[in-house]
């Protein structure tokens, strides 16, 4: 016997024993019991296919990575003051994916953690605090990370911006001041950077401890930046000494499908690498990589310690995850697959005046619903479309400062006949609004 009533019962549960400040997806309130492969499943028995899970990376509770936890599970877990062979063999994994110079690795519990730490290693390097963010980035839920967060301390609820926070133009090359077309783009967003790095001189004689981005923005509405950027910035930052973290969160991992990582898009490498989300599948693994000259500077003395991170059950997690990219050719996978969604995309624009803008790379993508040429955010139909595609046992959601974007940013194991099928519903559904 299924109770209909299970999501509200929940809810008012919620309400008595759970901080009021959470929130959860969906007018229609959703309890998953049980997922497999791009399928989540309710209370109820309903199958939705899931169009963006931004932690389900290899697909939910996949066998290979299910058998790996619930091995080393059985066997040790303990923190990381005792020898051990996998997180060394984790290490060397992740490290072989990136550029030689980034070479040692730190492991956290979530993407916050690693970028408070990301924050600290270029804050302790340098001597200075001021950083470098976009507009409306997202980097954490902790105090340092929060303060470094504009989609969160400018928006309701927030707090003035902290005066060693520095926020430099988003390079949306949509609805921002340089639009596609424009070849020096890239160029132009990066002189707002250096307008920032001549406002910490001027307050603190030295340039930006660092610079911190998403490679590719999910936050900001899954904008890529315009070509060119992150290189005109890096150097500009590096000219005064700072430090420049690449937040991979949600976009790394072969996501993108060209580049395993997503800042190979800009053709840069940075300093500081962080990743979370996908790297554990959903169990809560963050690394940071960085280059031996910065971790041994901030090697002061201090211990750093953290009593989960890199333990043996979290890195047989992330061994299992890498294994199941490779072996399933996940990331030329994305790229196949999301150039496929992304032409079908460009047919529904073409179709409807409501979608302004197809962008992003792999399975990492973003529909912008405007109302007009002026591009007046058509926030109210996003919201309404999404909840629709639920109702078609849809899963997508709305992301950026306006929150007109739908987001597509699925498990990588979906199929083209998901593909497809999303697609469709997703044509007649915005016909419904047009
Ligand atoms: N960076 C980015 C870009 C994110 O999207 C998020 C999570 N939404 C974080 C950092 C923080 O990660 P976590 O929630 O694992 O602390």
């Amino acid at each position: 016997e299924i109770d209909e009533q299970t999501p509200d019962k929940l809810m008012q549960r919620r309400a008595n024993l759970l901080g009021p400040s959470l929130s959860v997806s969906y007018k229609k309130k959703l309890k998953m019991v049980s997922g497999k492969g791009v399928h989540l499943y309710d209370h109820a028995g309903r199958a939705f296919v899931d169009g963006v899970n931004n932690i389900t990376h290899i697909g939910h509770c996949h066998p290979h990575l299910v058998e790996a936890i619930s091995r080393q599970a059985g066997i040790l877990n303990t923190n990381t003051r005792y020898l051990s062979e996998l997180v060394l063999d984790y290490a060397e994994r992740i490290t072989s994916k990136m550029p030689d110079q980034l070479s040692v690795a730190y492991f956290v519990n979530s993407g916050t953690e690693a970028n408070e730490l990301a924050l600290r290693i270029a804050r302790q390097a340098t001597g200075q605090k001021d950083t470098i963010v976009l507009d409306w980035a997202y980097h954490g839920n902790s105090q340092g990370t929060v303060d470094v967060s504009p989609y969160k301390f400018k928006r309701k609820g927030g707090f003035p911006q902290p005066d060693f926070t520095h926020i430099a133009e988003f390079p949306d090359p949509f609805r921002g001041p340089y639009r596609y077309g424009d070849n020096d783009a890239g160029a132009k967003y990066a002189e707002d950077v250096k307008r920032r790095i001549e406002e910490i001189k001027s307050k603190t004689g030295n340039g930006a401890a660092a610079f911190i981005a998403e490679s590719i923005s999910g936050v900001g509405g899954q904008v890529a930046y315009p070509e060119g950027y992150f290189k005109a910035v890096y150097e500009a930052v590096r000219a005064e000494g700072g430090v420049c973290i690449a937040d991979e969160v949600q976009c790394g991992f072969g996501r993108v499908g060209e580049h395993f990582w997503a800042y190979e898009l800009q053709d840069v490498v940075p300093d500081i690498v962080v990743m979370g989300k996908p790297i554990g599948n959903g169990h809560p693994l963050a690394a940071v990589v960085t280059t031996k000259e910065l971790a041994d500077k901030f090697n002061t003395g201090m211990e750093y310690f953290n009593s989960f991170g890199g333990n043996p059950v979290s890195m047989a997690v992330g061994m299992a995850v890498m294994d199941v990219i490779e072996n399933e050719g996940l990331q030329a996978h994305a790229k196949e697959l999301g150039n496929y969604i992304l032409g079908r995309w460009h047919e529904i624009k073409d179709k409807y005046d409501l979608v302004g803008d197809v962008r992003g790379h792999g399975l990492f993508l973003g529909m912008e619903l405007v109302e007009d040429e002026q591009l007046t955010p058509a926030t109210e139909k996003a919201g309404a479309i999404v909840n629709a595609m639920r109702e078609r046992s849809i899963l997508l959601s709305t992301d950026g400062p306006l929150d007109n974007v739908l987001k597509f940013k699925p498990p990588m194991v979906f199929s083209r006949e998901n593909a497809d099928f999303m697609c469709d519903q997703l044509d007649e559904v915005i016909s419904t609004f047009s």
